[in-house]
């Protein structure tokens, strides 16, 4: 099992730097503590409908770290990508691959360089689950959300994202296995923070980099061609501005 993170020492701080409660907020807090606490018992029973249905999986830097230092980052290499979120939020995941195509599809009817969007393949199973054996193709390199599933930890409050699990309510959790997995979920909250401010930068970085290359690859490519083929493509852009519509005068 990889170590985990530390917590940001802040977090520690900002316990530490919190404000004193009013004597109101304190018989407030006096009920609460009153109140019946839900036991949350778990084991997993490998039923694997997490990894069947899971849709993209949130990746960390947690994750990247332990698959560099165990060598495997290259394997996981053709499943990485970036999704955005519709509210913005940024994630790197474990992209499902599209579904087989149904009986009676035409491949060549298909877009060359078309791709699914992420948002077609939100119950897909994970690309790491291999169905004929039923097991995790890089169990100990599992994600780190998957380590701590269902469990999650928003910042304050430990919820649980699916009720379906059969695991939930299963006896026979110890109290070290319930601090494991308490913490792992704050390390994955805390995580997953961290890369979801760094994500956009690195994103729109890697992005310039990507364009600049090609535009300097295109400008060597057009350096090094014959007359003959550079009037074909003078003949090309000219019967492309052609079909281009008018766009009028620039406003003054
Ligand atoms: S975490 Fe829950 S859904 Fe996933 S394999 Fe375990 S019991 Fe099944
Ligand atoms: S990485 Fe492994 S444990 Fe995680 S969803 Fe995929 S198959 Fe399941």
């Amino acid at each position: 099992m990889p170590k985990k993170n530390k917590e940001p020492q802040n977090s520690k701080k900002d316990e530490e730097t919190e404000t004193k409660p009013s004597e109101s907020e304190k018989s407030e807090e006096k009920d609460k503590e009153e109140e019946p606490k839900t036991k949350f018992t778990f084991k997993c029973t490998r039923c694997d409908k997490c990894c069947l249905e899971r849709g993209p999986i949130p990746i960390t830097f947690w994750d990247l770290e332990l698959w560099a230092r165990n060598g495997v980052i290259a394997n996981f290499m053709p499943y990485l990508d970036i999704y955005q979120k519709p509210d913005g939020v940024m994630d790197l995941i474990l992209k499902p691959l599209p579904p087989p195509p149904e009986e009676g599809d035409d491949p060549s009817k298909k877009e060359p360089f078309s791709i699914t969007p992420i948002e077609d393949l939100l119950e897909v199973k994970c690309p790491l689950y291999n169905q004929n054996e039923k097991n995790c193709l890089v169990y100990d390199n599992r994600p780190l959300s998957c380590r701590v599933y269902p469990l999650e930890f928003d910042g304050k409050n430990f919820s649980i994202v699916d009720v379906d699990c059969p695991g939930v309510g299963e006896e026979g959790m110890t109290k070290d296995e319930l601090k494991e997995m308490r913490d792992s979920a704050k390390t994955m909250y805390y995580e997953l923070t961290r890369i979801r401010i760094s994500l956009p930068v690195l994103n729109q970085i890697v992005s310039q980099k990507v364009m600049m290359d090609l535009m300097r690859q295109n400008l060597e490519a057009m350096s090094k061609m014959s007359d003959e083929d550079r009037a074909k493509l003078d003949e090309i852009f000219k019967k492309t501005g052609e079909n281009t519509p008018e766009v009028g005068e620039p406003p003054e």
